[in-house]
């Protein structure tokens, strides 16, 4: 918060700054239900070839990026210092941003796109009803986030920025031999998408993990149907093909083996 000397006096700080000060206020309270660690992120790491992290901030937001033999794809962009972190990870596996050819969105939130000028060149998919969320042109039904644009404004591309590929029904993209399949399972946000590639279903928000509970469905807190996000969920693990599914990771880096508990946890 700027507070500026003017003539010798202290001034009031203005709206927008006092809006910062309630915020940063209440921020730690957002917080609880989304702290903790991060869980087996080793399994579903492929040195030389694919790599998950997280991005700073107290949210651990995931990024995975895997080379295929037609480039390298990325799900999910991260939050805070997330661009730095991309590029860094990328070399990693010998890559560079501008190999990233296709990015894959689990959802619009902040706390996952922040790093998309850093693959600006990549085709973005997510699915249909998220891309007015993501260019701005709606906002999101959840009281964080709209607090949160208040604040701080918004962070993703505007119309036209970014070469967005939004897909209508369940897809299957083929990328050189690899298949990443996309699946619509809206309720955390109205378009929120799962992928499941090389075994792993990237869930994004729809599956939350708390410190006491466990896994669970979405967040209510930061969601804006978490009935419709349960009901989605179960319609997911009636269609994906589950035998081929290994790990399923939430956005936040937790990530379970599919056992019929976790399944009976994240629906009911
Ligand atoms: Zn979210």
């Amino acid at each position: 918060m700027r507070i500026r000397m003017r003539g010798g006096r202290l001034h009031r700080p203005n709206a927008t700054a006092m809006r910062r000060r309630i915020f940063i206020s209440i921020f730690p309270f957002f917080l609880l239900p989304l702290g903790g660690c991060t869980y087996h992120l080793a399994q579903i790491q492929e040195p030389g070839r694919a790599v998950a992290f997280t991005t700073a901030g107290p949210w651990r937001s995931m990024i995975y990026a895997a080379k295929t033999d037609s480039g390298t794809i990325v799900v999910d962009l991260g939050f805070v210092g997330a661009g730095h972190r991309l590029r860094s990870r990328l070399r990693s596996i010998g890559a560079v941003p501008g190999d990233v050819t296709d990015v894959f969105l689990t959802h619009s939130h902040r706390d996952h796109i922040a790093a998309w000028k850093t693959v600006r060149g990549a085709r973005f998919h997510l699915w249909m009803p998220e891309e007015p969320l993501l260019e701005g042109e709606k906002r999101h039904a959840d009281v964080p986030s709209r607090l949160a644009t208040s604040v701080f404004g918004r962070t993703g591309p505007r119309p036209g920025e970014v070469d967005l590929r939004p897909f209508s029904a369940d897809t299957a993209f083929v990328v050189g031999s690899d298949t990443v399949r996309a699946y619509p399972v809206p309720g955390h946000t109205p378009g929120s998408a799962a992928y499941l590639f090389r075994g792993i279903l990237f869930v994004g928000d729809a599956v939350a993990r708390k410190p006491l509970r466990g896994y669970g469905g979405a967040d209510p807190l930061f969601s804006m149907d978490p009935r419709m996000n349960r009901q989605t969920l179960i319609g997911l693990f009636a269609r994906v093909p589950m035998e081929r599914v290994r790990w399923v990771c939430n956005a936040h880096a937790k990530c379970s083996e599919p056992t019929e508990r976790f399944i009976r946890k994240v629906t009911r």
